[in-house]
């Protein structure tokens, strides 16, 4: 490869500003171009593509969001859309790519080199952490924390009152961002889309609790999670204990945003060289990942088909810490 590209496409998480910088100045060490493609797969599509320089990525490590926008692109699900795309990398002799997104991205990726015979890498940014291949992602840590940062904070408040704290947290289907801020923030119950929901067994937990006049009461929920989030599980807890005062919390898209944590600067600087790396190597169509603090690659197909899977331990632990 000579001329490289870098995009983020699909939710942008923080960390993925460090990923774009790792890969535009390892690229210039090695001596490629290094080109950023705007919104994803869409500014493929529509040539909004520019230079990068080393000073292009001045400064932004640590800033959340993603100085190349991304963007979910409608006509890069169609052949027609895709050959639009590879004759702008083409018109600029572009012979490789970075895809700093989630598994739908990657099958994007997927899909275009099997179409055009361009090497791919991808580098897992999002914050749900549910990825195969690898134990981090770009954005699960900064999320994480800024949801046991919201939920200190709430239970300070819970401390006052006698009421049942629910805080509905994201991750999709994936139940890693739930499960981690729960441990972290010490709550009773946490619902993760990862195992069926013992409603009973909560109610039976809250009825106890306030017989023994417990006031403190903390129920992390995943939005995934098997009755549809936070306020569909208030309406079965009011149902069952209308003298209950149940207030939900939805953390929403603060744990999108803000300055990446250490770890994800890290990660993402570690993953992007290696992208660059790769690609140098002839590696092609490959997701680079950490597992057991070393870079892991996995084949994109493969990493598209599986989801990382909370381990049973976890759910164990958590159950004996909750009671
Ligand atoms: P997130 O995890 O935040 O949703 P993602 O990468 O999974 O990120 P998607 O919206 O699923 O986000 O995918 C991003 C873009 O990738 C889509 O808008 C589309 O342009 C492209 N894409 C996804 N799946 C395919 C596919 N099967 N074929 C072609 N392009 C695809």
């Amino acid at each position: 490869v000579t001329k490289i590209g870098v995009l983020t496409s699909g939710g942008d998480s923080p960390g993925m500003n460090a990923a774009i910088r790792a890969v535009v100045r390892t690229g210039l060490f090695h001596g490629l171009e290094v080109f950023g493609i705007m919104r994803g797969y869409q500014g493929m599509v529509e040539d909004d593509i520019i230079k990068m320089e080393s000073r292009s990525v001045a400064n932004i490590i640590q800033r959340g969001g993603t100085i190349l926008k991304t963007a979910r692109s409608k006509e890069f699900f169609e052949h027609e859309g895709r050959k639009k795309a590879y004759a702008n990398l083409q018109k600029r002799g572009i012979d490789g790519l970075v895809i700093i997104g989630g598994d739908g991205s990657f099958r994007g990726a997927q899909k275009f080199s099997a179409e055009f015979d361009i090497p791919c890498v991808g580098l897992p940014g999002t914050i749900d952490k549910d990825m195969a291949g690898t134990d981090v992602t770009i954005g699960f840590d900064t999320a994480v924390n800024t949801a046991v940062q919201a939920i200190d904070k709430i239970r300070d408040t819970m401390d006052a009152h006698d009421r049942v704290f629910i805080v509905e947290v994201m991750g999709r289907d994936a139940g890693y961002i739930a499960l981690h801020s729960g441990i972290a923030t010490g709550a009773e119950n946490i619902l993760i889309p990862e195992t069926k929901t013992d409603i009973e067994a909560i109610i039976h937990g809250l009825t106890e609790k306030e017989k023994r006049k417990k006031l403190v009461n903390l129920i992390v929920v995943a939005e995934g999670e098997e009755f549809g989030g936070g306020n569909e599980v208030a309406k079965v807890i009011r149902q069952r204990m209308p003298n209950a005062d149940v207030r939900v919390t939805v953390l929403g898209h603060i744990q999108r945003g803000g300055a990446p944590t250490c770890e994800d600067r890290v990660v993402a600087s570690h993953m992007g060289y290696y992208a660059v790396e790769s690609l140098l190597l002839g590696r092609r169509n490959v997701m680079v990942g950490v597992i057991n603090n070393k870079i892991h690659y996995t084949p994109l197909e493969k990493a598209v088909k599986e989801k990382h899977k909370i381990g049973t331990e976890w759910i164990k632990i958590q159950k004996i810490l909750a009671s």
